[in-house]
């Protein structure tokens, strides 16, 4: 550390380097900003697409569920700090929330700012609000413009948890047990939106299965972290298959996402403390497709075979 202060206190170059002027320095910038937020913005659409997908067709079998509205709303602070300036520019993204994105819904656009608290995504799951969604169509408050309205939205049932984008170069994903964060370099990885359903199912599995609690009291038991998740790991891709089919996904050769990251991270091929080896991933995979595809050839439901027969699942 003390050799390198030395050198660069005394270092200097020897050649004549060129000095970009100020103006066409701020307009690459502005270049480059500009495609990392479209990049960005079309990560987080894919995101939401593909997840709202899952959490709608697995809400039968979800414990947690709320009525989703489909009103995607952001503010600045929605995206990382470097970006916000561009989302501003390019989405006219504010410090109250706007709306982003709707589904099914013709009456609301992307110019309109929500009046109605209840509709923000932080207070989405307000009980009065999903009371009233339940049973009939509700209205939520808007401005248009100079002039505010109430617009009638529906819902639709979905698993209550929600999905976020996290900008990282690191190829991963995790569950808090009511969250779902998938990285930016994740997305890149997962090149099909089949493979991405494979990467949300699984995490959405250790969600609903309560793995995080598990894991946390097995912590507290074992004191060995990292070799007791690994069975709760393979039960997430064997229930997140499950959630990736009922959702009409088309499992042929999806499994071979865990071999290009086996390619990419050699040592996962041989040896994994807290997760199963990519090798046996792949292969409890294809296992689990061929099952799922024999239930479905005898009209059986698609339910994860539990250990001990229940009313639902015998
Ligand atoms: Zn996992």
């Amino acid at each position: 550390m003390f050799a390198l202060v030395f050198l660069s206190a005394c270092a200097h170059v020897e050649t004549r380097l060129p000095v970009p002027n100020q103006a066409a320095l701020r307009k690459e910038s502005n270049t480059q900003e500009h495609q990392a937020f479209i990049r960005y913005a079309q990560q987080l659409s894919r995101l939401d697409k593909i997840s709202t997908k899952l959490l709608q067709a697995n809400a039968p079998i979800c414990e947690k569920t709320f009525q989703d509205m489909g009103v995607r709303t952001h503010t600045l602070k929605s995206y990382p700090k470097h970006l916000r300036d561009a989302a501003k520019r390019q989405l006219g993204a504010k410090k109250h929330p706007t709306i982003l994105s709707v589904r099914d819904n013709a009456q609301l656009s992307k110019m309109d700012s929500l009046l109605d608290q209840r509709a923000n995504p932080t207070s989405v799951r307000n009980k009065a609000l999903q009371e009233t969604l339940k049973t009939e169509q509700a209205e939520i408050q808007i401005r248009r413009g100079d002039k505010t309205l109430s617009v009638p939205v529906t819902s639709n049932l979905a698993c209550d948890y929600k999905v976020s984008l996290r900008m990282s170069g690191a190829v991963n994903a995790y569950a808090t047990g009511k969250s779902i964060i998938i990285t930016t370099a994740m997305m890149d990885f997962a090149k099909t939106d089949e493979e991405l359903a494979l990467v949300v199912g699984h995490e959405l599995a250790h969600n609903t299965m309560g793995h995080i609690l598990k894991i946390i009291q097995n912590t507290i038991l074992s004191g060995f972290a990292t070799r007791t998740t690994r069975p709760f790991e393979a039960e997430a891709d064997y229930v997140g298959l499950y959630y990736m089919a009922r959702a009409g996904y088309n499992m042929d050769g999806v499994e071979t996402f865990w071999r290009r990251l086996g390619v990419k991270n050699p040592k996962s091929i041989v040896r994994a403390k807290s997760h199963p080896v990519t090798p046996a991933r792949l292969l409890s995979i294809r296992m689990t497709a061929q099952e799922i595809n024999a239930k479905r050839t005898s009209g059986q439901a698609l339910l994860p075979n539990a250990l001990k027969p229940t009313q639902q699942n015998p």
